[in-house]
């Protein structure tokens, strides 16, 4: 093989993610958004003394067929709050949107900037944006609306004319925040080396043990395991031979 022909064959690599940060916030719909697959990264800012804030649209309610929204959303939010303990995150608020109708709108786009302003992160974390996954199985319209109104928000919470009521709740204008980091999508741009936090992440999606037996009649760890190691291993080509955590990050 000449060099021109290996260059060409070579994968874009991934560029390490930003790490002169503290606070980071993750914004997504759903009860297990992060856990497939973004949680690894986290266990490994938590570990280097970073501070991870969870934010999520809906309990999940509608997101276990055999059983009804009453029952499923506090279950869920249990399994949310011990998987994001797992991973060093104690703090999980929930703005209860509505599961499997959350609007894009201005309401949404309110809430989140709200949540921005009160714990004022530098890099904010969400969840594929776009209409497809890797433009073969169509993204979910919660996915969708939270991920882009988040990356809305971003600017929203520096701004003082949007959202005046914000501030006369005490919610005053955060204008730090450098990234969003998007996990998930098509077209990734940075990474995280996966193997530090790779076992607890492991862990940290087998919490959500009620959503994840409705969803397959696999052994839960053997599923959340093999998940999790294909989909980290599946990057190593792009990140110098590593298993990693995959961002499409937007600066501000
Ligand atoms: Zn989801």
């Amino acid at each position: 093989m000449t060099d021109q022909q290996s260059s060409a064959a070579e994968p874009t690599q991934l560029t390490p993610m930003p790490e002169d940060w503290q606070r980071a916030l993750a914004v997504v719909a759903h009860p297990d958004d992060l856990e497939y697959g973004c949680a690894g990264a986290i266990a490994a800012w938590t570990d280097a003394g970073r501070e991870v804030v969870y934010v999520l649209a809906t309990r999940g309610e509608a997101g276990i067929d055999t059983l009804a929204p009453a029952e499923a959303a506090p279950l869920r939010e249990r399994e949310q709050r011990a998987s994001a303990a797992i991973v060093g995150v104690d703090t999980v608020e929930f703005l209860d949107h509505k599961d499997g109708v959350i609007e894009y709108g201005i309401a949404l786009r309110r809430d989140i900037a709200a949540a921005i302003r009160k714990h004022k992160p530098e890099l904010v974390i969400t969840l594929n944006h776009r209409d497809t996954w890797g433009g073969v199985a169509w993204n979910t319209p919660d996915h969708v609306a939270v991920g882009r109104a988040t990356l809305d928000a971003a600017s929203d919470a520096g701004n003082r004319w949007i959202f005046p009521e914000l501030s006369e709740q005490g919610l005053e204008p955060w204008d730090g925040v450098r990234w969003v980091a998007v996990a998930g999508t098509n077209a990734p741009t940075h990474a995280v080396d996966a193997t530090p936090g790779l076992e607890r992440a492991i862990q940290s999606l087998l919490e959500h043990r009620a959503y994840i037996e409705v969803l397959t009649d696999e052994d839960p760890e053997k599923y959340c395991r093999t998940f999790l190691t294909g989909f980290a291993e599946q990057l190593a080509p792009r990140f110098g031979g590593k298993p990693a955590v995959a961002f499409e990050v937007f600066s501000r």
